[in-house]
């Protein structure tokens, strides 16, 4: 898109801090049944579900935890089969060695040091082998106490789109983002960008005809 013609773009809808409310609240009735689409019952469910869920669909972890967390119900279940067991257990999530490996570790150190139960403070889950920033948003969010905006595929184009950011690195689109979204939506605000983005914001042929944030919110709307 010329320079030009995303200057003027930005100009038509206004400053983002301005846009910002009402584009939560025209997403919030848009999708009012937006929420985490991963099954789970209890934290240690949760930080499983997430765990499992990286470069697969969340469909699919369903299907795998269906039957898992019948069989895996405490930390020391993950610990008490051969390693190889878990693998075939986890196996239809792809990356099952590093995934095998992570949740064994998670839950040794879940025993180690916090008593077998999920700790909530952001900065012990960060402690949890494999749990990177975006797992500890995820599984922070889900408990009502978001530290941060969690960024995945459909965030981070939906967030550009709308011109929240110019960054491409999810770290610094998430640090933007904080500054930017009010404190008590941190937790859907994500879910709402995230079922927008599969609903009509598609990435290859956005519904901007459909959509109810053209054409005042987005300055990238075709219509
Ligand atoms: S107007 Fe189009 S580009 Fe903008 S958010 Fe809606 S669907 Fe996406």
């Amino acid at each position: 898109m010329p320079r030009s013609y995303v200057a003027e773009a930005r100009k038509r809808v206004g400053p983002k801090k301005q846009r910002i409310r009402p584009i939560v609240e025209r997403l919030a009735v848009e999708h009012a049944d937006a929420r985490i689409a991963l099954t789970f019952r209890s934290p240690l469910e949760l930080l499983v579900s997430v765990m499992l869920s990286a470069q697969t669909t969340d469909v699919n972890v369903n299907r795998v935890t269906a039957s898992l967390f019948e069989k895996y119900r405490k930390p020391e279940d993950y610990l008490a089969v051969p390693v190889e067991e878990l693998e075939r257990d986890i196996f239809a999530t792809g990356f099952y060695h590093q995934k095998a490996k992570a949740l064994r570790g998670t839950m040794a150190m879940l025993l180690e040091q916090f008593d077998g139960e999920v700790p909530e403070a952001f900065d012990d889950l960060l402690k949890l082998p494999g749990v990177a920033r975006k797992t500890a948003n995820v599984v922070s969010a889900e408990r009502g106490n978001a530290q941060g905006i969690v960024v995945d595929t459909h965030v981070r184009r939906l967030s550009q789109r709308l011109g929240l950011t110019k960054q491409e690195d999810p770290v610094k689109i998430e640090r933007d983002l904080v500054r930017l979204v009010p404190r008590e939506d941190w937790a859907r605000f994500p879910h709402l960008l995230i079922w927008h983005g599969r609903r009509i914001c598609i990435a290859r042929a956005p519904k901007c005809e459909e959509c109810p944030l053209a054409p005042d919110l987005c300055p990238s709307t075709r219509v």
